[in-house]
């Protein structure tokens, strides 16, 4: 698609690979619905003219060139436009209006003036309208166009009303409203337009659609006019400025001529005429109103004046709408995360609060969707990723990011596995809490194109072939925008992150809060545990001697005064010697148990075969007595636990095991299960077993199920004790049973290291 100088009057051969470079502003020729002079400042020397001057003055440029501007103009005339270059903002007087005198007639213009170094730039389109018709015309319509812009409240409605005004004042075909994103690409957000036209509402394009140094362009200059895109280009003459020995620098100039690229553009679009007017916010480029018209069409100079004006306007109002409709989303950001933090606060567990409230985590961040990793569970909302899908993701994350929190909007630049959830998680916020914990908080955006509302329909647009060539055309330009977009979810804004972070350290107060609550909790246990266990201790203790002179009181009795005392006096007191024994038996499982938590532990590795035999040693009498059968399948392991106390919990186990059978042939089997983690130990037997409801109950203390003498007679402390011992091994204990046949008992111990 190269274009040579005399297809296109550019003297820069332009294609798609270079027009990001291409020149526009010095095209060294012009559009020719007017006539550009360039003069000496010094003396109006005209230095170059463009070659249509023959259209305007009748006049080649050979016969001004070098010539004094008395050439054309009258000496008031000339007295009149010194003066207006002696003024200090020069735009402020533009159109000047001239009369030049051709062949006796007097042709009015209108001179817009300005300068470019030592050079006074005039570019004069024929006056062809009656002024003070069109200016009192200009003041109605401009007035009741910013009356409207003025009571609108947010940008899409200022946008709405800007394209209806535009279009009325000016009787485009379209006007539309086209505002860029950060990346400048485009999206129309207003339209307004003849009812035949397809809608090109809510289309989006590219940024290379405008490139960069034409939106430099638009935001020098509030207007551009092509009033006929098949204009025949005049070129300026001589091209070289004698003075610079450079080209013109037409970045100012209405007339300048127009990029190829631009006039395929619009040939692509089916417009024969367009004007654009910038939207301009802090000096930046904030959008453009378009204007398109199916046929040529020339807006004088006046109107254009008043279009000008109303982008200015409108510039103003889409600013100050804009800041406050975010400033309005950052409250709400605000008040989000207030809520958030109160029911985190109020609820036991706080990631309740995140979850199953309004507003929830998702409000916070404008997110779609979002997940809560904490200890070692995921909580999800919304339609995130699969839990091994993010369970992938936090082990990349914790690989690679080291900083607190981590944000972007297209994740698989990073991480190309989330290609594959594009469409749920192309934007990504995560927040860790604790890393080492492995605890974050984590959001989600799908792709951008997923979630574009589309108004019109891309793929019906209008569509011209023209030489074979439709890149341009709003539906080329899609495809153009999705593969820029592809994988991009829309942007998180900064109070969003902000948000994200202050949530961050709202939880981590409120763990370190909870974590020492719960310290608090555990130092207050135990301290009353200990007390519990000091008061036990001494409460047996001390019982223990005045039962001992019950005791002792009642055997005298017995033996001093037994000739006087009748047989039923005698059983009473034999019944209360048995008392005080079983009384001393309970005091003294009691010491036993509350000494328990008042010792130490003692711990080191164990060989529980060892522990086991000498239990057995010291039951031999009783295993003989009863013809019960041991049987230990393996050779136990060896494990890291206070001997002694171990040693209690298996002899507890092992003699309850013998003691409660009734069966002809008993047997006890003592095991482990092994590759259990904690290792799981047993002591089964084929004894009365125990009943459901009795299961949970035994542990407790003194509690037996049967009379003292049944059994072999106990205080019912013996589990209790062994309970106690385990815990403290940090294990648990339990048992399984069915009545009549038999019970195995279970406790847990941690591996040796
Ligand atoms: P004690 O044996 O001194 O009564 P324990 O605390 O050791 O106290 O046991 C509590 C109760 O649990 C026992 O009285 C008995 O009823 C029941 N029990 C314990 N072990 C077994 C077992 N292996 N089979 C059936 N019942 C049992």
């Amino acid at each position: 698609m190269n274009m040579s100088k005399e297809d296109m009057g550019f003297a820069f051969p332009v294609d798609l690979t270079n027009c990001d470079r291409e020149p526009i502003h010095i095209p060294s020729c012009i559009q020719t619905h007017g006539v550009i002079l360039a003069l000496q400042e010094s003396d109006l020397t005209i230095l170059q003219v463009s070659d249509n001057t023959i259209d305007f003055f009748g006049l080649h440029p050979e016969e001004l060139l070098n010539q004094p501007l008395s050439i054309l103009l009258e000496p008031e005339q000339i007295d009149f436009f010194v003066d207006c270059l002696n003024q200090e903002d020069i735009q402020i007087v533009n159109p000047i209006e001239i009369t030049i005198n051709i062949s006796h007639v007097n042709n009015v213009f209108d001179a817009i003036v300005h300068r470019w170094n030592q050079i006074v730039i005039i570019e004069l389109e024929p006056h062809n309208y009656e002024k003070n018709h069109v200016y009192f015309r200009f003041y109605y319509l401009v007035k009741l166009a910013v009356g409207k812009l003025q009571s609108a409240k947010f940008v899409t409605e200022v946008s709405h009303i800007i394209a209806q005004e535009v279009r009325r004042i000016t009787g485009f075909d379209r006007v539309m409203v086209y505002r860029f994103d950060e990346d400048w690409n485009g999206i129309v957000i207003a339209e307004d337009k003849q009812d035949h036209l397809p809608s090109y509402l809510d289309l989006h394009y590219p940024a290379s659609d405008i490139p960069k140094q034409a939106r430099e362009l638009y935001r020098q200059n509030w207007l551009r006019i092509i009033p006929d895109v098949d204009y025949q280009p005049s070129a300026i003459v001589p091209i070289l400025n004698p003075l610079t020995n450079q080209p013109l620098d037409l970045s100012k100039s209405v007339l300048r001529s127009v990029s190829p690229i631009h006039i395929e553009y619009m040939h692509n679009m089916g417009i024969k005429a367009s004007m654009s007017i910038s939207l301009i916010k802090n000096n930046e480029l904030w959008g453009l109103i378009a204007c398109h018209h199916q046929t040529p069409k020339y807006i004088p100079y006046e109107i254009r004046n008043a279009c000008e004006f109303l982008g200015q306007v409108t510039s103003l109002e889409l600013a100050t709408k804009e800041d406050s409709e975010n400033s309005e989303s950052k409250i709400q950001v605000k008040s989000n995360l207030a809520k958030l933090i109160e029911y985190m606060s109020v609820d036991k567990k706080f990631i309740n609060g995140l979850i199953n409230k309004q507003p929830n985590l998702l409000h916070l961040v404008n997110a779609h969707s979002a997940a809560i990793c904490f200890n070692n569970e995921l909580y999800l909302i919304g339609n995130t990723p699969t839990k091994e899908d993010i369970q992938e993701l936090l082990n990349w994350i914790h690989k690679n990011i080291s900083e607190d929190s981590f944000y972007t909007n297209s994740l698989s630049k990073f991480y190309p596995e989330a290609e594959k959830y594009k469409d749920i998680a192309s934007g990504l916020i995560v927040i860790s809490i604790s890393k080492s914990q492995n605890k974050y908080v984590l959001w989600f955006r799908p792709e951008v194109i997923q979630t574009v509302n589309w108004g019109g329909n891309p793929h019906k647009a209008v569509e011209v072939t023209q030489n074979g060539s439709l890149r341009l055309s709003p539906r080329k330009s899609f495809e153009l925008w999705k593969e820029v977009v592809r994988l991009t979810s829309l942007p998180w804004k900064s109070y969003e992150i902000n948000a994200a972070l202050e949530l961050r350290s709202a939880i981590i107060s409120m763990v370190v809060r909870k974590a020492d609550e719960l310290a608090k909790l555990n130092i207050e246990l135990e301290r009353s545990n200990k007390e519990l266990d000091a008061f036990a201790y001494i409460a047996s203790h001390d019982l223990k001697e005045p039962l001992r002179g019950i005791h002792n009181y009642s055997n005298f009795l017995i033996e001093d005064y037994g000739e006087i005392l009748d047989e039923e006096g005698k059983n009473k007191l034999r019944t209360l010697i048995r008392l005080t024994i079983r009384m001393e038996d309970l005091i003294d499982s009691l010491l036993q148990f509350s000494r328990l938590g008042r010792a130490d532990m003692s711990m080191q590795q164990t060989d529980l075969n060892s522990v086991v035999h000498r239990i057995l040693d010291l039951l031999r009498a009783r295993i003989e007595e009863t013809g019960v059968r041991i049987r230990i399948p393996k050779p136990l392991p060896t494990v890291y636990c206070d001997r002694i106390q171990i040693g209690e919990v298996f002899s507890n186990l092992i003699t309850n095991a013998i003691k409660y059978n009734d069966k002809a042939d008993r047997w006890v089997e003592i095991g482990y299960i092994e590759n259990s983690e904690p290792l799981k130990f047993y002591i089964r037997d084929n004894g009365i077993g125990i009943r459901e409801k009795h299961l949970e109950i035994i542990f407790r203390i003194f509690k037996r199920l049967h009379g003292p003498s049944k059994y072999g007679g106990g205080t019912g402390a013996g589990l209790t004790i062994a309970k106690k011992i385990v815990e403290r091994h940090e294990g648990q204990i339990w048992v399984e049973s069915t009545y009549g046949e038999g019970s195995t008992f279970y406790f847990t111990l941690q591996k040796p290291n």
